[in-house]
């Protein structure tokens, strides 16, 4: 199925998603990939509890986690949504295949949405910010829920044409955005075959279907949501940013960085999220740094240690100023 067919890309309109039903396909997406991707942790507990894993599903889910991860954390957000770095169209297609086999939508929809949140951080018009539904108990539960997973479903969506206009400018972006299904399902085609091929039966295809496509889409998807959910609301602060973005040290590894997030929200465009100490863990980073080292990355995005220390000395950094209702700068240039 071609994305570009459904969603209109070239008509840049607001409801490039607009299905002929009038019902949103995004939503029909998201359900899906929730829906089946849920049914695949729940087998897969079962074959936990069960003893039918070995090391062949640990390494298989391992593997395309990590690659996947990296897709969607040094390729979707760092490099298409915030120009962290440059790359050529090698680096194009190997980053926007990998964060498409993550299954959290097409790259110009997770791009725009996420621009978008920069754009209005937990104000008005931020899609998916846990901060506006109240203050009270209930209010907080209920934007953890919108931020983690309800904003998936909500119809009003972040336009291409406003918040992703550079991106639709290049063709190879149009072009992994339109073969979005095609790299889901190699995602999930690919574990199976290796695990097929290395146990030689039907069983540890399935069994790679599973664990390195379903499982580790159900993992990386809550992981990613949760930098939305939790991320805005528990850790530690170490920018006094105008937006309630905190560190999550702990989900670090897991993340690849990405929960380094109150120190992402303060330099926003820079290619690296440990900025206080060794021990905080962006392996997104390290990977841009590599690439760099490979002649694969120009142009990485670093800050100063003094630049990085200064900023945590100011009440509101520099970086916040101009958070809300700056779509169209935005929009063109990644965020800020
Ligand atoms: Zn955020
Ligand atoms: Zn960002």
């Amino acid at each position: 199925m071609n994305i570009s067919d459904a969603s209109g890309v070239k008509n840049h309109s607001k409801n490039q998603m607009q299905g002929a039903s009038g019902f949103h396909l995004m939503q029909v997406f998201a359900g899906l990939t929730v829906g089946i991707s849920t049914l695949g942790a729940v087998i897969a507990a079962y074959q936990l509890i069960d003893n039918q894993t070995g090391w062949l599903e640990w390494s298989l889910l391992a593997g395309f986690y990590f690659a996947t991860a990296i897709g969607i954390e040094g390729g979707f957000h760092r490099y298409f949504s915030h120009n962290a770095f440059k790359g050529g169209q090698g680096i194009t297609w190997l980053m926007g295949a990998l964060g498409s086999m993550a299954a959290q939508g097409p790259v110009l929809f997770w791009a725009a949405t996420h621009r978008k949140h920069h754009a209005f951080t937990d104000v008005d018009g931020d899609p998916h910010s846990p901060r506006l539904h109240g203050k009270h108990t209930t209010g907080r539960l209920k934007g953890m829920l919108h931020a983690h997973i309800g904003w998936l479903f909500t119809k009003d969506q972040a336009s291409w044409a406003q918040f992703a206009p550079d991106l639709l400018r290049k063709r190879e972006v149009v072009q992994i955005n339109q073969s979005y299904l095609s790299w889901v399902a190699l995602g999930l085609v690919l574990p199976a075959a290796i695990g097929g091929l290395v146990g030689m039966s039907w069983q540890s295809a399935f069994n790679g279907f599973v664990w390195g496509g379903l499982l580790r889409i159900f993992l990386l998807d809550h992981i990613t949501w949760s930098v939305n959910s939790l991320c805005h609301t528990i850790g530690t602060r170490a920018y006094q940013v105008k937006d309630n973005s905190h560190n999550l040290a702990l989900l670090g590894l897991i993340s690849v960085g990405g929960s380094l997030h109150n120190n992402h929200h303060a330099f926003p465009r820079g290619a690296r999220n440990d900025h206080q100490s060794t021990w905080q863990m962006d392996p997104s980073g390290w990977f841009i740094e590599l690439l760099g080292i490979l002649g694969l990355a120009t142009k990485i995005k670093r800050h100063s240690a003094s630049a990085l220390l200064s900023s945590r000395s100011q009440t509101n950094h520099p970086n916040l100023a101009t958070t809300q209702g700056n779509a169209t700068h935005s929009a063109s240039n990644g965020g800020k």
